[in-house]
């Protein structure tokens, strides 16, 4: 392997956007047969937007109210949806956000959850009854949330997010190099299995803690495989790390950057199977 072709590798690939952080990482790139992407603002654009709401406008309000605290995208699609409305949000005693499960707000003395059926059930209160409902909405590909104030069911709250029009595209050319391709997602099952239908993936792992998605790719790399992991945001950092190779995709956190071995400029999903192509090319030369 000459430096010299792999300088020329490296450089070819940032004129396009893509950054490998030394040329090892575009050798260890050749050698690659998975890749893992995360759901939320990697596949997807990451501006989800309410689509369906059940529920009165006093429980809209305390909803949003408790969202301004998460900094979390379905949060951000929640408050839009009430400035809209010229909804007067409330003030917030106080708030957790319970990661892979929902948010939890005190208002007026009263506890505001919101998520998923995980959260529901952790707090006690029962909403079997609103499966039917809710799994409609996942099937659509939407991210359905329950809301209950003082311990009472209240309404659902259903987010979508639009997938980015290049990713049918990019996924198809990823398994036409080879890569089994396998999408990630602390989202349910079902949700995640309509929009992997969408963009051509197979292959799915959802219902995952963000802290779990670190040893989602270790078990991968236990079969034998060379795994790159995509994702942009914080939670996918410790992921980011352990795979063979890191990509870091789009507006991406500090952090995810930090993390990875590859930074893809500006979301564009073409650029995956394009950097790929670059190693194959310039290792092969070298050969
Ligand atoms: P992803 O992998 O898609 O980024 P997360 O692990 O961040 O998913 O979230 C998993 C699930 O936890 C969401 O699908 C949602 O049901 C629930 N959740 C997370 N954050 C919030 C929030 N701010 N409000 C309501 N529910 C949330
Ligand atoms: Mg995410």
């Amino acid at each position: 392997a000459t430096p010299t072709s792999i300088m020329v590798g490296t450089g070819k690939a940032a004129e396009s956007g893509i950054l490998f952080k030394g040329g090892e990482h575009l050798e260890r790139t050749h050698q690659l047969n998975a890749i893992v992407l995360d759901k939320t603002g990697t596949i997807t654009k990451g501006k989800p937007e309410v689509t369906d709401f059940t529920g009165d406008i006093e429980t809209l309000k305390l909803l949003a109210s408790a969202e301004k605290g998460s900094e979390h995208p379905l949060a951000e699609a929640i408050v839009a949806y009430t400035t809209e409305q010229d909804i007067t949000l409330a003030d917030v005693e106080d708030f957790d956000a319970i990661p892979g499960y929902g948010i939890r707000a005190l208002i007026n003395s009263e506890n505001v959850l919101v998520g998923n059926r995980k959260l529901m059930s952790q707090n006690g209160i029962d909403t079997n009854i609103f499966d039917e409902d809710l799994s409609k909405l996942e099937t659509e590909g939407k991210t359905a949330m329950l809301v209950a104030v003082g311990g009472v069911f209240k309404g659902i709250v259903a987010v979508a997010d639009t997938i980015k029009e290049n990713a049918p595209e990019a996924i198809k050319m990823l398994q036409d190099e080879g890569l089994e391709v396998i999408m990630l997602t602390g989202d349910n099952e079902r949700t995640a299995q309509a929009i992997a239908k969408q963009v051509g993936i197979h292959n799915v792992i959802s219902e995952v803690l963000p802290e779990e998605k670190a040893d989602k790719i270790k078990a991968i790399q236990k079969t034998g495989k060379k795994v790159a992991m995509v994702g942009d945001g914080v939670n996918d950092a410790p992921a980011l790390a352990i795979a063979d190779i890191g990509i870091a995709i789009g507006t991406g956190t500090e952090v995810a950057i930090e993390a990875a071995d590859v930074t893809i400029l500006g979301g564009e999903l073409l650029l995956i199977p394009k950097a790929i192509k670059i190693s194959h090319a310039t290792i092969k030369n070298i050969k």
